[in-house]
């Protein structure tokens, strides 16, 4: 089968041959219908190298799949082959106690999984490729709704890691809130949506690409705002004008933390979800009273169920573009130029 590869750090991925994998006992073997590239796939391409995880090139990249059921691994139960699927995408080791309460993004014994914090296009093989090897069937969840892998593909993470993120913050998300989301990409645009299918809060969306303004406001978002010396003005005169009660920053650059910091009320919660390397000045003084500054990374099996759940019943859609596997290393281009709306899907 063809597989886009990433052979080492900072490099171009490229498309192999690779041996069509075989399920172990328990395991599952995917015929991938959709791949989403993921901006994570360009940090991981341009910015990390050997030492800073404990995994690393040669592997398939794709962390953000579906499909159908190809072949099932001795013992699997409750699945059929055909069925379509969505895949939970970190793999943790199944047995200690975040993972038995399903927090396998959170695993207490990683260095206990072939690629510890990681998962499928994350130091083992993905699914940028014609099958995909899910370790366990615990990882995989059947897709409701006729929905296609291909469009279901996008929401197991750029849909599951702002719902992670919404869920947290859902107690100050009561009706009339504000609520923020900079950077309205794969991520961001799901963001959007899922504020406004869970939460009661008026949105705010900032990018700074005028297609992705379009994209917030056709997802539902109340107030778009360009990036610039207006932006904490404008965002916070917003809803009740007092700022936000929680910023999801989808960027996390120097500059979107800051704005960040800016129109965020006392109690709020800045979330920090993209890795853009930046850094939030932190002290007393230098953002809100009691505003919680925090991180985010991914979501669980739960949390997928429910995303698919809302898909299924349209209150969330990706929005997103497809391309043949053979166009895989030129759309991590375009996504690295800024050209893509909402998703790019690979399509195998
Ligand atoms: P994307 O490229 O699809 O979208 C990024 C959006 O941010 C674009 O619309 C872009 O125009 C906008 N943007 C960039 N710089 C901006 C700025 N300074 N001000 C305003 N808008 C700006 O990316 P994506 O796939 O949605 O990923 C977003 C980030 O989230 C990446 O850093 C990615 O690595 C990270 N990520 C984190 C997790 C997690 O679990 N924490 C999971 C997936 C992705
Ligand atoms: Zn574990």
């Amino acid at each position: 089968m063809t597989a886009l590869r990433l052979e080492s750090w900072h490099s171009t991925p490229v498309l192999r041959e690779v041996p069509v994998p075989t399920p172990g006992p328990g395991g599952v073997l995917v015929q991938v219908g959709g791949a989403g590239a993921c901006h994570s796939d360009l940090h991981l391409m341009d910015e990390f190298s050997d030492g800073l995880l404990p995994w690393g090139p040669p592997f398939t990249l794709g962390h953000e799949n579906a499909g159908w059921v190809h072949a099932l691994g001795d013992g699997v139960t409750g699945l059929e082959v055909g069925q379509p699927v969505a895949v939970v995408g970190a793999w943790g080791c199944g047995s200690c106690d975040r993972c038995r309460l399903g927090l396998e993004t959170y695993c207490d014994h990683p260095e206990r999984t072939a690629a510890p914090g990681g998962g499928g296009g994350l130091g083992l093989d993905g699914g940028m490729a014609d099958y995909l090897l899910v370790p366990s069937a615990r990882h995989v969840v059947p897709l409701p709704g006729g929905l296609h892998p291909a469009d279901a593909a996008p929401l197991t993470d750029a849909g599951l890691t702002p719902y992670h993120a919404v869920r947290r913050s859902l107690p100050k998300l009561l009706p009339g809130s504000v609520a923020v989301v900079i950077g309205v990409g794969g991520l961001g645009h799901l963001a959007v949506q899922v504020l406004k299918a869970i939460s009661g809060a008026v949105v705010v969306a900032v990018d700074s690409r005028e297609a992705s303004r379009d994209l917030a406001k056709r997802c539902g978002a109340d107030v778009v705002v360009a990036p610039g010396d207006d932006a904490v003005a404008e965002v916070r005169a917003a809803g009740h004008g007092l700022g936000a009660e929680v910023v999801l920053d989808m960027v996390g650059s120097d500059d979107t933390l800051a704005l960040a910091a800016g129109v965020s009320r006392q109690l709020s919660d800045i979330t920090v979800v993209g890795i853009g390397g930046g850094s939030l000045p932190f002290g007393f003084f230098t953002v809100p009273y009691e505003a919680s500054v925090q991180t985010t990374y991914w979501g669980n099996r739960t949390e997928l169920v429910e995303v698919l759940d809302l898909a299924a019943r349209g209150l969330l859609r990706a929005e997103t573009t497809r391309f043949p596997l053979a166009e895989a290393a030129g759309v991590y281009d375009r996504l690295r130029r800024g050209e893509v709306a909402g998703r790019a899907v690979v399509v195998p």
